[in-house]
């Protein structure tokens, strides 16, 4: 019987190292090669951990070229991890595309449970956590204003990404779309020594990082329109 390859998408810390799994580093060690977003920043994990393995880049500029080399090696049944330069594969970064062809080609697919940005952010925001959208990164031009008014009428807890130059930006045009007095939290640096967590009303929030010009990831977690409209 031929063996059967596999992919195994294996989340990576976010900041703090010691956030990797067991099973993340025993797939990683495993692995007949790991597909990596950018070889250079894995290399100094695989480094930390002494792992010396084979990698091949997978990243949005060659995921579409290189899925039909990617899908030979697993039908020829190797093993083949697939990490991001930080947490966990396909969230807002490459790894969809891939899972696709995986699926439509009947290629078993795993993902290990492990670090993200999105999960911790939403369970500290101190906003309902029972139900809630990930929007990921909004877009920076065109669509950006739909995007924003097609959530204006969202319940669920709404989550972004959000790069530090457009935090101010973001909660202004929050502020603007869904009222200065709706409930947020910016989570920035989520697991790194200067981990910063605020909340606030979207007007509070807005005049502190225009007073104090953020650095660093972050996530910003916005409350749902209340059933009232407020
Ligand atoms: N795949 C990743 C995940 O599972 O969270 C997300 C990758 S996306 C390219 C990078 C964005 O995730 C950052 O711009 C930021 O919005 C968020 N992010 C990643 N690490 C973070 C951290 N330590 N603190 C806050 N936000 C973070």
């Amino acid at each position: 019987m031929t063996k059967q390859g596999k992919l195994i998408l294996v989340p990576t810390p976010i900041g703090n190292l010691e956030d990797i799994t067991l099973r993340a580093l025993t797939v990683l060690k495993e692995a007949d090669l790991i597909l990596a977003e950018d070889t250079r920043v894995s290399s100094k994990l695989l480094n930390h951990f002494s792992i010396e393995k084979k990698m091949f880049p997978h990243h949005k500029f060659n995921e579409h070229k290189t899925i039909n080399t990617i899908i030979s090696k697993l039908q020829q049944g190797n093993l083949l991890a697939l990490i991001s330069d930080a947490g966990t594969p396909g969230i807002s970064d490459p790894g969809f595309l891939l899972v696709r062809a995986c699926v439509e080609n009947e290629i078993e697919v795993e993902c290990l449970p492990g670090p993200s940005a999105l999960i911790p952010a939403l369970a500290v925001s101190g906003l309902p956590t029972e139900r809630f959208v990930f929007e990921g990164f909004l877009p920076q031009k065109k669509g950006r204003q739909t995007r924003l008014s097609q959530l204006a009428q969202e319940s669920r807890t709404m989550v972004f990404y959000e790069s530090p130059f457009r935090l101010v930006k973001s909660l202004t045009q929050f502020a603007e779309f869904y009222g200065i007095e709706r409930r947020a939290c910016v989570c920035r640096e989520l697991s790194k020594m200067f981990e910063e967590i605020k909340r606030g009303t979207l007007h509070e929030l807005q005049k502190y990082y225009t007073e104090n010009p953020p650095k660093g990831e972050i996530v910003i977690v916005v409350e749902g329109v209340s059933k009232k409209g407020k």
